[in-house]
């Protein structure tokens, strides 16, 4: 039996969810399935858990800091992950009732708890169940790339979703991958009390930044004592008794080091490989990301993908958008684009790499003429205050247009200063704007105005 519906939404991710509230609201008769939990990863294997769990580290990073502040502590330190861990699942799973709650009770849908596989352009099957419409939102997500390396099949190897199910602290561990995902892991372990080393195989941790803010968190970790392996490839992993051998190849040599638990952060890979689409018309990258234009259609007609499965964001705030573009174009007669977007994210190091639009590395490249203002937060007086004076702020600005072209920041509350760029730059505000404005003291943003009368040509 087959089942017409007005639109099917595939995937209960960060878009899905609130584009069936405003499907359903305006009248349409949608079909919901998601297979796994309801929230997709950003709620029970992404943003909420990590976020969560980076809160208590830092509880434990400044418990032993406490004699700095002239705060006494008597005796050591001690984390209860069991406890840790119930906080996470607590929060977390908050977030996941809530939204359970939203899609379930949503009047005009009908929710399939299942797998969906298409079987044509607008048919889907769904356990036992076909179903067509015209309208199909693929919100299926991404999950963790696994890279071939001899022997991982047979170890018991984490990633950021089963990593998060520990109750028992790692003794070392050893993680493969030093972009956003292996960083905020490896600094949350460390400071819970693992021994932590972080393996990349490019020259440097997150290397899609400028060398100066990849070079500033490897000092930050350094500091702490995580081990940081960079140039080197992870080439096999083996049972070493209740251990692992984790083997790394540098240039010619080889060494290998001990681990009680390994986890990879190797990348993401979007969930299309089981979803049927060699049955349709629906084109994919060679990554499997699904081919979408400036407004969000595939290469089928009426069929649209939202979220980390297009390939154009990888992050709650980029599918949301995703979101609100479609329901904009499709139910407000608005004419939304994914170009209007500014590339903008976090990495919830402590203290915080945020970033918005272009990297100095990026501009220089390009050949575009830029202006560039800097300032190691030892400059900023709130930053003293609190004992944290790691990182620096960047800003970028156009040349002849003085309108912000970026800016990067890691330093201690970088993730929200840089929204005052950000907003600016959603605005079309010139960087005179912000130069002109009266900050309040004693602020990390107050120095913005002050760099902005510092900058010069970038070269
Ligand atoms: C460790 C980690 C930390 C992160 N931290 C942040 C952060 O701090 N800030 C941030 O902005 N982003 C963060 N992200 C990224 C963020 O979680 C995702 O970008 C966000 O969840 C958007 O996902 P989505 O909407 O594309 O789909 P997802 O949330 O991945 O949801 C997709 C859903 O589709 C379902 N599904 C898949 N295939 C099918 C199928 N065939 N049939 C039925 N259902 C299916 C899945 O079960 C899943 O529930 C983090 C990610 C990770 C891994």
């Amino acid at each position: 039996m087959t089942t017409r519906y007005d639109a099917i939404i595939v995937g209960t991710g960060q878009a899905g969810p609130p584009l069936a509230g405003r499907l359903t609201k305006a009248g349409w008769r949608c079909a919901i399935v998601e297979r796994g939990r309801f929230g997709g990863t950003c709620v029970n294997y992404g943003c909420t858990p990590t976020k969560t769990l980076v809160a208590s580290a830092r509880a434990a990073y400044m418990a032993r800091r406490a004699a700095d502040f002239g705060v006494a502590i008597e005796g050591p330190v001690r984390v209860d992950m069991a406890r840790v861990k119930a906080r996470k699942d607590a929060i977390a799973g908050r977030s996941n009732e809530g939204i359970t709650e939203f899609v379930k009770d949503m009047e005009n849908a009908v929710v399939f708890e299942d797998h969906a596989v298409f079987e044509g352009d607008k048919r889907l099957r769904v356990g036992g169940e076909t179903i067509e419409a015209d309208r199909i939102f693929i919100n299926v997500g991404a999950r963790a790339a696994i890279p071939p390396i001899e022997g991982l099949d047979g170890v018991p190897y984490l990633t950021n979703a089963s990593i998060l199910d520990l109750e028992r602290l790692p003794d070392n561990l050893v993680i493969l991958g030093g972009g956003y995902v292996g960083v905020e892991f490896g600094q949350m372990y460390q400071r819970f009390g693992s021994a932590v080393t972080i393996v990349d195989r490019a020259r440097r941790l997150m290397s899609s930044e400028d060398e100066d803010v990849s070079a500033a968190i490897r000092e930050i970790f350094e500091n702490e004592a995580i081990e940081v392996i960079t140039g080197a490839t992870i080439e096999a992993v083996a049972r070493d008794g209740e251990r692992l051998r984790v083997t790394l190849a540098e240039g010619e040599g080889r060494r290998t080091l001990a681990a009680s638990h390994f986890l990879v952060a190797a990348g993401r890979k979007p969930n299309t490989d089981d979803l049927g689409l060699e049955t349709t018309g629906i084109e994919t990258d060679d990554e499997g990301y699904i081919t979408v234009d400036d407004r969000l259609r595939t290469s089928v007609d009426g069929v649209y993908a939202l979220g980390d499965c297009n390939g154009r964001g990888a992050f709650t705030h980029t599918s949301y958008n995703d979101y609100e573009i479609l329901a904009a174009n499709l139910l407000d007669g608005d004419d939304r684009r994914l170009s209007d977007r500014f590339t903008a994210y976090a990495a919830y190091i402590d203290p915080p790499y945020a970033r918005v639009g272009a990297s100095a590395s990026e501009l220089r490249a390009a050949g575009r003429k830029a202006l560039i203002a800097q300032m190691p937060m030892s400059g900023v007086a709130r930053a003293r205050e609190r004992s944290e004076t790691e990182g620096f702020m960047k800003l970028l600005v156009d040349a002849h247009t003085h309108e912000f072209l970026g800016a990067q920041m890691i330093g201690t509350g970088c993730d929200e200063v840089l929204h005052c760029i950000l907003y600016a730059m959603y605005a079309g505000a010139p960087y005179t704007a912000i130069e002109r404005a009266v900050p309040i003291h004693p602020t990390v943003a107050e120095l913005l105005p002050t760099m902005l009368k510092q900058l010069e040509p970038l070269d």
